[in-house]
């Protein structure tokens, strides 16, 4: 194992996983902390996917760490911190706390933060976060049900997490190259800087700043600051050069859309295929909490839909899902609904159903979690950062594609079955 990656959701881990494979390295994306004895094969970048990203910062240190010991103990030689592309963070963490303990683990040197995902349109400006063409602060993720992003300044928000010392890189320096980029470093950790934010507004700046810390021992960032990461190993001899693809078969069998998320392009998403005649059934938290929904009833509606794959949706607008977190409160409202749809589709997979497209971050952790899915190997991709897997440790595999709420074009529910 060259690379050990600690991602703190699923859908994060398995875009990062796609990247690493694409970028020419054996990867295998491990579900939750592995066993001490766990088999890694003969990967050459191993993914732990947690789901740390709005649990209580003190736990999600202690899994980071862990995860962190057993790829250090499996021969990682660099460490790859991956959160979101759009920084998701609560003013408590968990992105610095977790890098501050990350940091600490691995010897205290300079390490860099750069979430920077171009492909999907986040780019680092000066410090600030785009999407697209706004300003993280204005864009839709300021109303993210779980961490909703009210400030682009990075430094300032990742400031507020830590007590490392946060510096900033900026593009002028990232455009003059690799060699600029080292030099930048130095002069970082100098001034007694412990974490950069770095911009990077294309991939090209990205596989630079990569280049730049090959010898750094932890890297934190999007999946996009990965791509970078390969060629060192490459250019040190240590990949092994010549790679049968693997061939990737999906199980044949019954399907379903199950969608926690309540981002704008999964909502969009939800729309699309809805107008297309997609039969969904739509869940309120309020609902489920007061027993009127429950995951028999909504089993037995999706056995009873006939002709295309039938979606189970909470998706809402953001004044819906405040009413809810009112009502509930915000953590109370995402688990009743991420756990009913984790029991839906445990339920489905008696019932022969073993293709599951499942849209959201924790939503799909959850639902992995249930399901008791290990590992998971990784196939094509449907749209930029989410491909298709097949679930590695049960008895039955399942396809599953685990997608980010933001990611993906607006037939996304429609198309992805076209690969398999
Ligand atoms: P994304 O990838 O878009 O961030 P996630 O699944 O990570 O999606 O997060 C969405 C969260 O919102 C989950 O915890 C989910 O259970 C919760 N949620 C989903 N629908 C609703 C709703 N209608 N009201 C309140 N919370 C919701």
């Amino acid at each position: 194992m060259l690379l050990g990656a600690v991602a703190d959701d699923l859908t994060g881990a398995t875009d990062l996983a796609l990247s690493l494979s694409r970028e020419g390295m054996r990867t295998v994306q491990v579900v939750g902390i592995p066993p001490a004895d766990f088999d890694y094969g003969d990967a050459e970048a191993v993914v732990v996917a947690l789901k740390s990203r709005t649990i209580p910062s003190p736990e999600a240190v202690a899994l980071s760490l862990d995860a962190c010991r057993r790829l250090i103990g499996a021969g990682a030689e660099q460490i790859f911190f991956k959160y979101c592309s759009t920084f998701d963070s609560t003013p408590e963490g968990n992105i610095g706390p977790v890098a501050e303990a990350l940091h600490a683990e691995l010897g205290g040197a300079l390490t860099l933060a750069c979430p920077a995902f171009p492909a999907n349109g986040r780019t680092v400006y000066r410090g600030h976060l785009f999407v697209g063409d706004m300003l993280l602060s204005d864009s839709p993720m300021k109303d993210h049900p779980l961490t909703p992003m009210t400030d682009s300044n990075l430094v300032r928000v990742l400031q507020k997490q830590t007590a490392l010392k946060v510096g900033l890189v900026t593009r002028d320096v990232v455009g003059r190259g690799i060699k600029a980029i080292g030099t930048a470093f130095e002069y970082a950790a100098d001034r007694g800087e412990e974490i950069v934010i770095i911009d990077a507004i294309t991939d090209d700046d990205l596989r630079a700043i990569g280049q730049a810390a090959a010898g750094m021992r932890l890297i934190t960032g999007g999946s996009g600051i990965a791509i970078g990461l390969p060629e060192n190993f490459r250019r040190a001899g240590k990949l092994s050069a010549n790679r049968a693809e693997s061939g990737f078969t999906a199980p044949q069998g019954k399907a379903v859309i199950l969608a926690g998320s309540c981002s704008t392009a999964t909502r969009r998403q939800v729309s699309v295929a809805i107008r297309a005649g997609t039969p969904a059934l739509k869940l309120d938290p309020l609902d489920i909490a007061a027993g009127r929904t429950t995951a028999d009833k909504v089993v037995d509606w999706v056995a009873s839909t006939t002709g295309a794959i039938p979606l189970v949706y909470s998706s809402s607008e953001p004044e819906d899902v405040k009413r809810a977190q009112q009502a509930l409160g915000r953590d109370r409202a995402g688990e009743l609904v991420e756990e009913l749809l984790a029991d839906v589709a445990l339920r489905l997979t008696s019932q022969g159903y073993c293709r599951f497209l499942v849209a959201g971050g924790e939503t799909s952790g959850a639902v992995v979690n249930r399901l008791g899915v290990q590992a998971l190997f990784i196939g094509p991709e449907i749209d930029p950062g989410v491909p298709w897997t097949v679930s590695v440790g049960l008895q039955q595999p399942l396809a599953l594609a685990l997608k980010s709420g933001n990611f993906g074009g607006e037939d996304f529910f429609l198309r992805a079955w076209d690969l398999v």
